[in-house]
């Protein structure tokens, strides 16, 4: 695996590789790595001859400090991670290298409503930091192919959002990856590391609530269902920012279901100090 620390050493080696004919498959994450990461090097691997990742902590977006400042770093495994998944190309920036003088205060993504619910509402000024690290990377990388994880449902939608702004759509394909699950059903989440015991056995319960909220699904009004999901995650020590069922494709909450619009379930809860995000459609 080729390692590089400067954008423009990185830049250069990939638009060589271009100009061979070789594809690029980008995966951009801030490591603490495991295996829900792995997956999406390991379906980059199967469409393009490059695969380049990310390992980039990105100050821009943690709206909590203290969130910023736990947030685990794992350099060496992860590298041995990267390399036994046959990663090829791991890019490692300083923050200077992406923000030269700072991450700047001027910069605005119009990404609309989906910045003002949900992840958007609860995490003020958290898509606007997230758009200023992928604008950079992908910049950087233009990779033919972007690899996300739907456990970040709502990123996705908006890393989507800021490929159509900057006119890159034809250009580069989102690939959006299933979540993968521990044996107990919770999201893998390189937070779930800050879980001491107790809380890591109660964490599965966010999974096992958007489940009841798939088995009981009915058509019609959704308020008292979504009421019990919230009454069973705090039932369960959780302390929710949200629970919601949405439409599928927009986000929007559903409160009153036709009976066929696609529906997904999303969750948004702190366990003590480690907020915990997780997902599920309700009827693929
Ligand atoms: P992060 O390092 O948390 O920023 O995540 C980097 C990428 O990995 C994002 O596209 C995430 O959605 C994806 N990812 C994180 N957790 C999982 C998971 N459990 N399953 C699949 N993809 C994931």
């Amino acid at each position: 695996m080729r390692l590089f620390k400067k954008s423009a050493d990185l830049h250069h080696w990939l638009k060589q590789q271009k100009a061979k004919g070789k594809t690029i498959g980008f995966a951009p994450t801030m490591g603490a790595l495991h295996n829900g990461h792995l997956s999406l090097i390991e379906a980059s691997k199967k469409d393009n001859s490059i695969t380049v990742s990310s390992i980039f902590v990105n100050p821009a977006q943690f709206n909590d400090p203290k969130d910023f400042e736990k947030y685990p770093i794992t350099l060496e495994k992860d590298i041995e991670l990267l390399e036994l998944a046959g990663c090829n190309v791991l890019f490692l920036p300083s923050v200077s290298e992406i923000y030269p003088g700072g991450a700047p205060d001027n910069e605005h993504y119009n990404l609309g409503y989906l910045e003002t619910i949900l992840e958007g509402k609860y995490r003020s000024g958290h898509f606007q930091g997230v758009c200023k690290v992928v604008k950079r990377l992908l910049d950087i990388v233009q990779p033919g192919n972007l690899y996300l994880g739907q456990k970040d449902y709502q990123q996705c939608m908006v890393i989507t959002k800021l490929i159509e702004l900057m006119g890159w759509k034809d250009s580069i394909k989102v690939s959006v990856c299933p979540t993968l699950r521990e044996a107990d059903g919770l999201a893998m989440s390189s937070r779930n590391m800050r879980l001491t015991k107790a809380e890591r056995e109660n964490a599965p319960a966010i999974y096992r609530t958007l489940g009841f909220l798939k088995t009981n699904l009915e058509k019609g009004n959704l308020l008292p269902l979504k009421r019990k999901a919230l009454e069973k995650l705090i039932a369960e020590r959780f302390k929710p920012d949200y629970i919601e069922i949405a439409d599928a494709s927009t986000l929007q909450p559903i409160d009153e279901w036709n009976g066929k619009q696609k529906l997904v379930a999303v969750a948004a809860a702190f366990l003590n100090e480690v907020r915990l995000i997780d997902n599920l459609l309700l009827n693929e």
